[in-house]
């Protein structure tokens, strides 16, 4: 449904590349009110914290675990209550699953019997450990997506207008001084407007089309600019490299209960339907459990995440006729890669979707922890609270063992899990974007603000830090209006009403 719409995502593809079968990958992205999280799988995650640390250690001060986990606080209305890690006061609602099918509880617990720690806060203490995820649903069972979380309630102030169905096709500048931005109303062919912006214009279009919408308004590498014709308004050599995802792999199984979430027109469904229409509340993401960790021993933190639904999908709901046998799926991602792709133009015409290179792979480091997370979860899944369930692997599949083998299958079948960030990193070295209070290096009056900033991509899925940023952008813009000099770190007070 949102996977495939052409409303409602931006349904890019990668380039193929060799390290990974010459195949493009499909790379969804929402297109909304709310970004992708509007057509996200809703699990809150906001990474370990020498994530974070990182950042800061490589040029941007108030960007460590100590100055942003009081940001994340701030946006959270944690459904558990307040404690040191989180907030209750906030408009971003992150509450507990209230359905979890039989073969999701088996697997939490083959984890332990597998020897790994059982968690029930990513957030908290510790990330590492294995359970069941938190969603950023409302306590009644809706999405709780940006728009609905942060947007629905000030709507109607008067000095607030939201244009839908626009396309942002350049930001315009005077010299230096991003002025404001030029859309079109009615797609390629349509009239072209200027919106004029008195102090600042800021771009959140996403970790894709934020480069994408900087290089074609001539802020990016000059070369890459002159060579499409577009004139050099800055010449920033780092906008658009440095992309990151989380390789991911999938082990998909039957499942011999066949209590697993199917289409097929049997009991089961019917029950599951008709809790979906009148359980109350009724709250429920089919990637519902998982957890971090470690690869190897030597590894310090958790370098793998595993995500589990109860569900016999292909990557990104594709194949309308395979969940209509009985099945789950063990995802595997490789949450620190080294290895960059890029987003590069196709043509200076703003509605040519960029030019996509994945990146994939390049290092034998990634290999071998992929190699040994599908060994990992095969002895998950081997345990004896999988026994009831596990009705024979499909995917890799038995014949797939030795690790010459699992390299290869890896190489051809890694997919995206969405967690793309890094376009427009922020620091201070020659292939930084942005600063550390997210303004465009050499512009002025312009900051992006949205997952392209992130240096390094987060250990876990990337909405919540992403939703940290934007309340970090959000008092940056302030304290400039005020007078402030710089961004800093910020602790505002769980219940502070902000102006
Ligand atoms: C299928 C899917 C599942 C995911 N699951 C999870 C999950 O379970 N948990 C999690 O934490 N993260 C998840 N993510 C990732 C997370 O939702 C995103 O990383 C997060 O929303 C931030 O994305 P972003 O910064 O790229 O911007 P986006 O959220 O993509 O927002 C960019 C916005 O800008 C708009 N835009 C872009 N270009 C223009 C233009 N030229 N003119 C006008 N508007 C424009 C877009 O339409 C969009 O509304 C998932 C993502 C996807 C796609």
């Amino acid at each position: 449904m949102l996977m495939n719409s052409r409303t409602y995502n931006w349904g890019y593809r990668t380039e193929p590349e060799a390290p990974t079968g010459n195949r493009p990958r499909f790379w969804p992205r929402g297109r909304a009110l709310g970004g992708s999280s509007s057509v996200n799988a809703m699990i809150y995650t906001r990474g370990h914290p020498q994530d974070f640390d990182h950042w800061a250690a490589r040029g941007n001060p108030g960007w460590d675990y100590q100055s942003v986990l009081p940001v994340f606080r701030q946006s959270q209305r944690q459904q558990r209550g307040a404690d040191a890690w989180h907030g209750d006061a906030g408009t971003m609602d992150v509450v507990d699953t209230t359905h979890r099918f039989p073969v999701s509880q088996a697997f939490v617990k083959a984890c332990g019997e597998a020897g790994l720690p059982l968690n029930d806060d990513f957030n908290g203490a510790q990330q590492e450990g294995c359970g069941f995820f938190q969603v950023t649903q409302t306590p009644q069972g809706g999405r709780a997506n940006s728009a609905r979380s942060f947007l629905d309630d000030v709507m109607s102030r008067p000095n607030l207008t939201v244009l839908t169905n626009v396309r942002v096709t350049r930001i315009c500048f005077d010299g230096k001084v991003a002025t404001g931005v030029e859309i079109s109303r009615d797609g390629a062919s349509g009239r072209r407007d200027i919106l004029s912006a008195r102090r600042e214009v800021i771009l959140s279009a996403g970790v894709i089309n934020s480069p994408h919408l900087l290089k074609l308004s001539g802020v990016g590498p000059a070369e890459e600019l002159r060579a499409h014709g577009i004139p050099v308004v800055h010449d920033l050599p780092g906008v658009g490299e440095n992309l990151q995802d989380h390789p991911d792999v999938i082990i998909r199984c039957l499942d011999k209960s066949g209590t697993s979430m199917t289409v097929a027109p049997k009991l089961s469904t019917v029950a599951f339907l008709a809790r979906m229409l009148f359980q109350k509340p009724f709250i429920f993401t089919p990637t519902d459990c998982g957890g971090f960790v470690r690869s190897h021993p030597d590894e310090p933190i958790p370098d793998l995440q595993l995500q589990f639904a109860a569900v016999r999908m292909q990557p990104h709901g594709q194949g309308l006729f395979t969940p209509m046998r009985s099945g789950f799926v063990l995802h595997i991602c490789h949450l620190r890669p080294e290895s960059r792709g890029r987003v590069t133009l196709r043509s200076a015409d703003p509605f040519a979707a960029p030019v996509i290179h994945a990146g994939y792979l390049t290092r034998d480091k990634e290999l071998d922890a992929l190699v040994r997370g599908i060994r990992l979860g095969r002895q998950i899944l081997a345990q004896p609270a999988m026994q009831a369930f596990h009705g024979g692997e499909e995917s890799p599949g038995p014949q797939v063992q030795s690790d010459e083998a699992l390299r290869q299958w890896i190489r051809d079948h890694v997919e995206t899990v969405y967690h793309t960030a890094g376009t427009c990193p922020m620091g201070n070295d020659a292939m930084a974007v942005v600063d550390a209070g997210l303004k465009v290096h050499g512009v002025e009056r312009l900051r992006v603000i949205d997952s392209s900033v992130m240096p390094t991509i987060t250990g876990s899925n990337i909405h919540a830090p992403t939703v940290m940023i934007a309340e970090k952008g959000a008092e940056a813009i302030l304290s400039a209006r005020q007078g402030a000099a710089t961004v800093g770190p910020i602790h505002p007070g769980a219940d502070e009403k902000k102006p």
